[in-house]
């Protein structure tokens, strides 16, 4: 009898906790910690020189618009982590979404995007894009057959997908949607993240994050980031460089840092988040848990073969409606009310009347946002003040009813 046993063979593959460590840090010589390049311009040797700078699609040393050390080594992690040979960031993540729809599409193109979208997202899609004369078709993402019938060989020139969607988790189908010929295949991965997908894996060609969430991780950067094959990524570059979202240096700074410990964040906040849905679902003044982790989740399938944890944010209906809504966060102490997810604390968001107020009441029905939704995004607490908080407010929320 051994009382020891050999430890595991090692593997030659690093980690993506580990790789989130040190990825985009070429630029940061002997400094241990990432260098910040607040500058927004760079001197040359030679107008040659200068100019050579300038055409050099993500080139980080002409102007700070057209590239940025800070940035691009931010932009560089993300891309690592995604498995995508480029990155490029941007000023938020609406920026990222709002630049390479307009670097991609064009007048007489075609759009199929799923009807389960951030609100900007959807707004950018049903208000702006037809202005440009660039047609949208939506269609709910759980139904992946109508999705690709949606296509126009030709025509289409984006498949836009966001998985998991906000606030209700619908997830997209990425293999069966990644196979698509046809469109430039893109997502927004923000609920995600790299460590819990890998968009590109399924043959998605352009992925995206609000990097403002979990990937900076601390609320104090407010950046995006679309990641890709070289050649679609200085395609979005060439349009962005005029457009000019580009993200600041300091953001970028403050989310190479959260970068780095992307990997605990999220192990806590999905077991946290998995535990409080398993929670929630026995509660009968709930009628509905939406959380990709849950086995009652309608997609769980898809969830399996894609995700490997349910991320940090769940949603829940509480049977009272609205009043309930407003009694269960008047008696929140710990956790916070405000919109945005994946940071430390804690947050609870009413999307009818908070992130998706601008939508029409009609749509919002469609989409399941009720009056009695809530979204909570998981911080780093202890799950048991968590709960206690959480709890405490459901007995509020009980009395309360439309
Ligand atoms: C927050 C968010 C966005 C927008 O990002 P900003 O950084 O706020 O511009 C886009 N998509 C999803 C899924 C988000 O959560």
């Amino acid at each position: 009898m051994t009382l020891r046993s050999d430890p595991p063979a090692p593997s030659r593959v690093p980690h993506p906790q580990t790789v989130a460590i040190t990825a985009g840090r070429e630029r940061d010589a002997s400094s241990l910690a990432p260098v910040l390049w607040p500058t927004s311009t760079f001197h040359a040797p030679s107008i040659a020189e200068s100019a050579k700078r300038g055409r050099t699609p993500r080139s980080t040393d002409f102007y700070s618009r057209l590239g940025n050390p800070s940035v691009q080594s931010f932009a560089d992690a993300v891309a690592e982590l995604e498995g995508a040979e480029a990155g490029l960031a941007f000023s938020s993540g609406m920026g990222a979404i709002s630049s390479v729809v307009m670097a991609l599409c064009s007048q007489g193109g075609h759009v199929v995007a799923q009807r389960q979208l951030f609100t900007s997202t959807s707004l950018l899609f049903q208000l702006v894009c037809p202005r440009f004369g660039i047609e949208v078709t939506l269609v709910d993402v759980a139904d992946t057959a109508a999705m690709i019938a949606a296509v126009r060989p030709g025509q289409t020139q984006l498949l836009f997908v966001e998985t998991p969607a906000n606030p209700t988790m619908e997830v997209a189908d990425l293999a069966a949607l990644g196979a698509v010929r046809g469109p430039l295949k893109v997502v927004d991965s923000t609920f995600g993240t790299p460590l819990l997908q890998r968009p590109i894996d399924h043959g998605f060609d352009v992925v995206i994050h609000s990097a403002t969430k979990a990937l900076s991780g601390h609320n104090d950067a407010t950046i995006g980031v679309a990641l890709g094959d070289e050649d679609v990524i200085d395609q979005i570059w060439g349009y962005s460089a005029i457009h000019g979202a580009c993200a600041s240096p300091f953001d970028a700074w403050n989310g190479i840092r959260g970068l780095r410990t992307l990997g605990v964040r999220l192990e806590r906040q999905n077991a946290t988040a998995g535990e409080l849905a398993r929670r929630l679902e026995l509660i009968g003044a709930i009628t509905a848990v939406h959380y990709p982790g849950l086995e009652s989740h309608p997609q769980h399938d898809i969830v399996r073969t894609q995700m490997s944890g349910g991320g940090g944010c769940l949603s829940f209906d509480l049977a009272g409606g609205r009043s309930a809504a407003m009694a269960f966060v008047d008696a929140l102490e710990l956790v916070r009310l405000a919109p945005s997810l994946g940071g430390p604390e804690t947050l609870v968001n009413h999307p009818a009347s908070m992130t998706h107020a601008q939508l029409p009441p009609e749509d919002r029905e469609e989409l399941g946002i009720t009056e009695g939704l809530l979204r909570l995004s998981i911080g780093l607490e202890h799950l048991d003040d968590i709960w206690c908080d959480v709890e405490t407010a459901l007995r509020a929320a009980a009395s309360a009813t439309d």
